[in-house]
């Protein structure tokens, strides 16, 4: 009964937020403190999502000074493809030889709004996966409205690859089929607890089998809209922060009328065993 867990249970649980943006100018005022909250909370560990070269080179330099609480990515999300070039990928590959650099990403293919053509952006993710083969470190994958393209282009890499997480999936049930039968893990955020635009995705997260589900919250972004008041930051604001990552987990739980407790250490063991910490 996943409502009946006391406070003291679940204050002892364990997550890692396997999205959050630490490198985005929202956290400049208080990163150390936010990162001391998500600990507090629970949060342990937290991936910090390289968007570009340079946000890729600043999420490494955070991990040093928390080298216990994160790790981060590199990589070229595809709002940026436009900008990407053959020495920002040489600058990658150096980047990815560090070992608390965990995934290539975040990278994909972004059609919905299109602020990289989509050549640049197909060119530049295809780069990114040859690039994740060659280091066999796993993707961090990002898609919107490009399924088609982006499942085209994981098919033909997916033997190749040590895996991959489709991050802040928000799509259709058959898209995530599609992505599990690859063998990917699927990235769930507060998307979920959104009672207008997350319906779909609370009444099929069950589909997702427990080895494969991971779980974000890709702060700042994406403030769960049914957080309660005393789990609220103060002062009030429309940041999300990775402390609230155990709100989103227990309403998973629910959705899934799974156990909270199993779920945790679900979390804890598969996003060890993706990203090989
Ligand atoms: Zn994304």
């Amino acid at each position: 009964m996943v409502n009946q867990l006391s406070t003291q249970t679940k204050a002892q649980l364990k997550y890692i937020d396997i999205g959050v943006n630490l490198t985005n100018k929202r956290f400049d005022k208080d990163r150390t403190v936010i990162i001391k909250e998500a600990e507090k909370n629970g949060v342990v560990k937290q991936i910090v999502t390289g968007t570009n070269l340079a946000e890729s080179k600043k999420a490494l330099q955070l991990t040093k000074d928390f080298p216990h609480n994160l790790y981060s990515t590199a990589g070229c999300h595809p709002h940026d493809a436009k900008d990407f070039q053959l020495s920002d990928l040489e600058e990658l590959r150096g980047l990815l030889k560090d070992p608390q650099v965990v995934a290539v990403g975040e990278c994909g293919l972004d059609f919905n709004r299109n602020f990289s053509p989509e050549q640049d952006q197909l060119r530049v993710f295809e780069q990114q996966l040859e690039l994740a083969v060659e280091c066999q470190k796993p993707v961090f994958l990002h898609e919107r409205d490009a399924f088609e393209a982006q499942y085209k282009l994981l098919k033909k890499y997916a033997p190749k690859l040590n895996g991959g997480v489709v991050h802040c999936f928000t799509g259709e049930v058959e898209h995530m089929q599609a992505y599990l039968d690859l063998g990917l893990f699927i990235g769930i955020t507060g998307w979920i607890c959104d009672e207008r635009r997350g319906v779909d995705l609370y009444n099929n997260v069950h589909l997702i089998p427990s080895d494969r589900l991971l779980l974000e919250t890709d702060a700042p972004y994406l403030l769960p809209r049914d957080l309660p008041k005393e789990l609220r930051a103060k002062p009030k604001s429309s940041r999300n922060l990775p402390q609230y990552l155990p709100h989103i987990a227990e309403t998973i739980a629910r959705a899934r009328d799974q156990e909270l407790v199993e779920l945790a250490e679900r979390w804890y063991s598969n996003t060890e065993k993706l990203f090989r910490f």
